[in-house]
């Protein structure tokens, strides 16, 4: 008897799931790239108009090419459902827009990508959505956050560039306690190393951008959970509001989703093959790396995820002036902000990342001026060492 779809592993997942092959026998995805979609009569118009009949009508609402990237991260992430949206802020947006209303608060771990705390800060605040921030691996302060207007808990673990982890089924008890959600952004570990939604999470959140195409080429990002909530409430301020994904980028994603799992596992192993190595250097203070044995929470890594992932940051002896020094002498690593590519990327988060900050909010967020982030590519290890030891005196 052929195996049901849902028992497939996640690497079959990842390369199979949501591809219903059209009249043509294609054996990759195809890519469709039509605004529109045309009815048989114009009964059949004001049936799927209408919702008595599914169906495609305007790309803005649902495209084939997109509804299977949705289907195969729904499968992979183990949601009912998925909403593909233009960027991972715009995945954000969705869930804000669609969840909560004027007078609702919101309790999110301190140490979250940038621009989202903009979105929490300068734009939900205005239409009066008020943002609480906790040290993410802090339950005490996630619990006396919480007040009466809360509605939902916020986290991005591991933290970024730090690497602090918060445990997804401690806060997800806190949070179903509270009557609350628990939204997860998964962008750093993806489904293939960890499955938020099975450790009691409500919504994942996805900036399609980072590992999820893997190869830095297009910007993406998707909303996974329940039928009800990601279904027909994000899915409908999406069709509305309209920051969908374009067929094609959903197609890259799609190409990126078929590796997924061998990237990640690739991406950690050479992150903590770097990672060991820096413990080693003299010119390195510390090495923050959920792998180590020395990280604070080694534990918990090992058992919410996979593999280690390939984000990984040290502080390098001699403050802003070394750690400058060791990147402009860097040759082959790409000296850029974005990571979750195949190319490695260095970045100086105390002046880029962390810049806007206030000196006192940057020490107390642990952001030293001798920081440096690392998102670990897939180039031989001894390639990216070398890179690396001339900065490092080696
Ligand atoms: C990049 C990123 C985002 C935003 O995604 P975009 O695709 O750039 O809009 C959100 N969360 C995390 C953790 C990210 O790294």
């Amino acid at each position: 008897m052929a195996q049901a779809k849902d028992e497939w592993g996640l690497a079959t997942r990842a390369i199979r799931a949501g591809h219903n092959r059209t009249a043509e026998g294609e054996h990759s995805e195809p890519i469709f790239t039509t605004s529109s979609f045309v009815f048989q009569s114009a009964a059949e118009a004001a049936a799927r108009f209408s919702g008595d009949e599914p169906g495609n009508i305007y790309s803005r609402f649902t495209n084939p090419t997109v509804t299977c990237f949705e289907q195969r991260l729904a499968a992979l992430e183990g949601g009912e459902a998925c909403v593909a949206t233009a960027s991972g802020m715009s995945a954000i947006l969705s869930t804000c827009m669609a969840l909560l209303q004027s007078g609702d608060h919101i309790v999110s771990s301190r140490s979250i990508f940038g621009a989202t705390n903009a979105l929490f800060n300068k734009y939900l605040s205005r239409m009066g959505i008020t943002t609480s921030y906790v040290p993410l691996n802090d339950l005490a302060a996630w619990e006396a956050a919480i007040g009466p207007n809360t509605r939902l808990l916020y986290a991005e673990t591991p933290s970024n560039p730090l690497t602090e982890l918060g445990d997804i089924a401690v806060l997800a008890d806190l949070a179903h306690s509270h009557g609350l959600l628990l939204v997860v952004d998964n962008c750093f570990c993806t489904p293939a190393l960890q499955q938020p939604l099975a450790l009691g999470a409500d919504i994942v959140i996805h900036s399609a951008t980072k590992y999820l195409d893997g190869q830095g080429r297009c910007v993406g990002g998707a909303v996974v959970g329940d039928a009800k909530r990601v279904g027909e409430e994000v899915f409908g301020f999406l069709r509305t509001a309209g920051p969908t994904m374009s067929p094609f980028n959903a197609w890259v994603f799609l190409k990126g989703l078929e590796t997924l799992r061998l990237r990640m596992l690739a991406h950690s192993e050479n992150a903590l093959a770097l990672a060991r190595w820096l413990e080693q250097q003299a010119a390195v203070e510390r090495v923050y790396y959920p792998g180590l044995p020395s990280h604070p929470q080694h534990d918990l890594a090992q058992r919410q995820q996979k593999a280690a992932g390939g984000m990984l940051s040290f502080v390098v002896k001699g403050g802003r002036e070394q750690a400058w020094r060791l990147i402009d002498a860097t040759r082959m690593i790409s000296i850029t902000a974005n990571l979750g590519d195949t190319k490695t990327t260095i970045t100086h988060p105390a002046t880029t990342t962390h810049g806007k900050l206030t000196d006192e909010e940057r020490r107390s967020a642990g952001i030293e001026e001798g920081l440096l982030r690392i998102a670990v590519g897939l180039e031989d290890i001894e390639d990216i060492q070398r890179d690396l030891a001339t900065g490092l005196g080696g």
